[in-house]
């Protein structure tokens, strides 16, 4: 069943987060900073503290085309492992673009719509973000206009030509069109682009525009509450309780929305499983970065938002895992990591393309490159198992199929991919410019 209600984890932890702040005046920002970029019923769920929120109806009718989304037991991959493990994922894959991202896509065009805005900008990376809005859009008869990070503009070109399919038009970032992306390539012609850049441009047009606002597709408190749907379906479609939760972190919404609900009844001394983070070795804001306050782009034009971050200057080597390239983390859930609430590791890109690999040659579904992490992960714990006997229950989210990512799998298969290790000296270099 589709869940009524999203879960707002916030009221239920420990202790409160801290404020985002003003970039100028340095003190916790309020709703009238932020309506330049939101409508106002986001900004209330992004500090709201009701436990539950309706999910409005029309958001359900938009839902209905693809949720419920399957949860699957992974017989065949435990087989191929000899593990004694029982292997459990929740497939997003069955979305229209392909990932978890309508989640949160459907409700923020929704509410835009709602009130009067005429057209929306955004960023994206792998391009599953700018898919997933450009057709939340399209339901709701939106504008959309999309910067995509140059590296997977070029790696993925029917990425940007599903976004023109459902109706938005793409730059690739850093693009000529604003400030921040000119300056950019005045210093830096040949720049690959980061999430971080692809932000401050969306954000300098939908500051700059009365009818237009922004639209983030991870890392906010909002977004990882719309993807509480992953978690809320998998707590009820389950026949036994997860001893251990894997998911991937780029931003931290697919993982918030899978853990979310599963950490509620551990909250309350229900359950008891481990959860575990897996971002990737190139870009580790959890294991490597400083929990401090930083700007969420490049620029510097978004509020300081309290978080693990390898600095906003950051910018990671070109992974095929797009969408975990950020520089930064959910403060949420920055703010549960450094509480104690889940574990966070690393694996390299070619452990992750093995596991893909193996996953698709036993289950039969390509994952994106994003949730191979999970993955990767998932099969270690399997494994560790198989060793020690235990018959461990591991759930993960499959948050994504691979289907655009076939060069990047052509790569993996013809030995010609790489691993990237991140020198300290490169996050020392990029933590120094951390605002004071
Ligand atoms: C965007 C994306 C991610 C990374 O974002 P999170 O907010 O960390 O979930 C991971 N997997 C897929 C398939 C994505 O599209």
């Amino acid at each position: 069943m589709i869940p009524s209600n999203w879960y707002n984890i916030v009221p239920d932890l420990p202790a409160p987060p801290p404020p985002p702040l003003h970039p100028a005046t340095r003190q916790p920002i309020g709703p009238d900073d932020l309506a330049p970029l939101f409508p106002m019923e986001l900004i209330r769920q992004e500090v709201g503290q009701e436990r539950f929120v309706p999910i409005p109806q029309e958001v359900l009718d938009v839902y209905r085309l693809w949720r419920p989304t399957p949860l699957m037991r992974a017989r065949n991959l435990e087989k191929s492992l000899g593990t004694p493990a029982r292997i459990y994922y929740k497939y997003e894959g069955v979305s229209p673009a392909g990932s978890h991202k309508p989640n949160t896509a459907v409700p923020q065009a929704y509410y835009n719509a709602q009130e009067g805005v005429r057209r929306l900008t955004t960023e994206t990376g792998a391009g599953q973000w700018g898919s997933s809005l450009a057709f939340a859009c399209a339901q709701f008869g939106l504008d959309c206009e999309i910067w995509m990070v140059r590296a997977s503009y070029d790696q993925k070109p029917y990425r940007s030509a599903l976004m023109r399919v459902y109706g938005a038009s793409v730059h690739a970032s850093p693009s000529p069109v604003t400030q921040a992306g000119s300056k950019v390539l005045a210093e830096y012609p040949g720049s690959p682009g980061s999430l971080g850049i692809a932000i401050s441009e969306a954000v300098e047009v939908a500051a700059s525009a009365d009818d237009t606002r922004y639209a983030l597709g991870s890392v906010l408190n909002h977004v990882l509450m719309h993807q509480t749907v992953i978690g809320e379906e998998a707590l009820g479609q389950l026949e036994e309780m997860p001893d251990v939760i894997v998911g991937c972190t780029g931003g931290g919404s697919n993982f918030g929305g899978l853990v979310f609900p599963f950490l509620r009844e551990k909250l309350a001394g229900k359950i008891d499983p481990v959860i575990r983070a897996v971002e990737p070795e190139a870009c580790p804001s959890f294991t490597r970065g400083r929990y401090a306050y930083d700007f969420g782009d490049t620029a510097g034009l978004t509020p300081l938002m309290k978080m693990h971050t390898l600095g906003h200057d950051f910018v990671p080597d070109p992974i095929h895992a797009g969408g975990l390239r950020y520089h930064g983390m959910s403060p949420l859930l920055s703010h549960m990591y450094e509480l104690g609430m889940f574990e966070a590791v690393t694996r390299s890109q070619r452990e992750c393309f093995e596991a893909g690999v193996r996953f698709a040659r036993t289950e039969g579904i390509l994952p994106a490159p994003e949730p191979t992490h999970a993955l990767a992960e998932t099969i270690a714990e399997a494994l560790r198992c198989k060793e020690s006997g235990e018959e461990k229950v591991i759930l993960t989210a499959l948050c994504g199929h691979g289907h655009f990512d076939l060069a990047a799998y052509e790569r993996y298969l013809s030995g010609e991919m790489e691993d990237f290790a991140l020198p300290q000296e490169r996050i020392d270099e990029a933590l120094s410019g951390l605002p004071a």
